[in-house]
């Protein structure tokens, strides 16, 4: 099939016309500047994108050619043995010191596997009597159409809205991007030590069980993307609802904070509802940009054992509890949902570390005041809300049971407690699932260790 498209031809053929008019336009720009032009003893240079060496058929492809006497023309060939077929061919009647040509191998119909692709750009100075200085440019490829394989080794046949799960899968290649996507969201896949890979993904509870629809998948290094809707069962969980009362002496008690939180707005109220709305929009924002910079996300689980929590503490306020917000007057005000458990001891009691992990955040965020995230891997996360101060600092490898900072009240906190908070890819999940070890083993830990073979 290749052979029999027509467009072959040999890469000298520019119309005459143009070559005419750039001769003109030399001949114009060599009146006022010979001297220079014909000092440019050099062809353009030539750089291709992507810089990987297999392409897919449809995958956009890209040539910048620079030349400080401009570019006059560029021309892309495709070679497979002894053919040739040119895919691209520009000629430029302005000469400007940097060109991009963009161009595809869909038109080609080019077999699977490796062929040859040659960029011959001309630039726009007087060598050659006006035909310009060369570059050529050979660089091999694969062409690679075939998307990638996904073998899911094993799922939990089902996941709770607020939840968590693991999913363990291999890939039929090396990949640039695998995991799980949810609309917006995207939980990475991390590859294992064994070459499967574990994917840690959560049902937002802000989502309903009819239209969580988790797909899994693969992107090869061609470009090829294969993806599938994943087998879990979305399941409701009802959460509780709460009424929390914002009386004037808290708005006074934290007016300073309020203030430096929402500048823009006059009144403590006005301040504290932009704080619970805004502020709180940014802040999750920012938990979700922080899971996905892999600068700060271990591919393996740091941690092992159970999830501890704050000692002797009693819990004020549960995940997912659905807040109605009164003012003095007990009129509402405002609604939001609680996104992490809320536990109080003794007035600036030592935190101890969940688990094993790596601090990726010490220091103030917004409506959660001063506050400690540990990275364990995987995307999963612990979260550390209304600090009075900070035992560790960013990069510290702290160990389960070791004291990060202690409790307060800084952020949106009327009395000293700790705000517990579970994330995984950045979005807070039900932490009752991580402390509980037995949902620990059957969900994650058991997955984890699933033959991939
Ligand atoms: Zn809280």
């Amino acid at each position: 099939m290749f052979k029999r498209q027509s467009t072959f031809r040999s890469s000298g053929k520019r119309s005459s016309g143009v070559s005419v008019f750039v001769m003109l336009l030399v001949i114009a720009a060599a009146g006022a500047g010979a001297w220079f032009l014909m000092r440019d003893l050099s062809g353009p240079s030539v750089a291709l994108a992507p810089q990987t060496d297999r392409v897919g058929i449809a995958q956009p492809l890209e040539v910048t050619v620079q030349d400080k006497s401009g570019i006059q023309a560029v021309t892309v060939t495709v070679k497979r043995g002894s053919q040739s077929m040119v895919v691209k061919q520009e000629t430029f009647p302005v000469l400007e010191p940097s060109r991009r040509v963009a161009f595809s191998l869909k038109d080609t119909r080019l077999p699977e596997g490796s062929f040859e692709l040659e960029v011959r750009a001309w630039d726009g100075s007087f060598a050659g009597f006006g035909k310009g200085n060369s570059t050529t440019v050979n660089r091999q490829f694969v062409l690679d159409s075939r998307p990638p394989r996904i073998a899911v080794k094993t799922v939990p046949p089902a996941i709770h809205r607020g939840g968590a799960a693991l999913i363990v899968y291999t890939v039929s290649e090396d990949v640039e991007k695998t995991g799980v996507r949810l609309g917006k969201l995207f939980f990475p896949g991390y590859r294992q030590e064994n070459g499967g890979y574990a994917c840690l993904f959560a049902f937002p509870i802000g989502m309903k069980a009819d239209s969580y629809h988790p797909e899994i998948m693969a992107a090869d290094k061609a470009g090829n993307v294969t993806s599938s809707r994943l087998l879990v069962r979305p399941l409701n969980r009802n959460y509780r609802s709460d009424t929390l009362n914002i009386p004037n002496s808290f708005l006074n008690f934290k007016a300073s904070e309020l203030a430096q939180l929402c500048p823009d707005k006059s009144t403590p109220l006005e301040q504290y509802l932009c704080a619970n709305n805004r502020v709180r929009m940014e802040n999750d924002a920012k938990l979700i940009e922080l899971a996905a910079d892999p600068s700060s996300v271990s591919p393996r689980f740091l941690w092992e054992g159970p999830f501890r929590r704050l000692p002797r503490s009693a819990v004020k306020a549960n995940f997912g509890d659905h807040r109605t917000y009164v003012d003095g007057s007990r009129s509402k005000i405002d609604e939001q949902t609680h996104m992490g458990l809320d536990l109080a001891s003794v007035a600036r009691a030592p935190i101890p570390a969940s688990a094993t992990g790596r601090v990726i955040w010490a220091d103030y965020m917004g409506i959660h005041g001063h506050m400690v995230l540990i990275d364990h891997g995987l995307g999963l996360m612990t979260q550390y809300s209304h600090l009075t101060d900070y035992a560790v600092q960013v990069g510290d490898v702290v160990k389960a049971g070791q004291t990060i900072g202690t409790t307060g009240v800084s952020g949106l906190a009327g009395g000293d407690h700790l705000h517990f908070g579970v994330l995984v890819g950045g979005v807070p999940v039900q932490p009752l699932e991580w402390l509980d070890s037995s949902w620990v083993r059957n969900n994650i830990t058991s997955r984890l260790n699933t033959s991939v073979r």
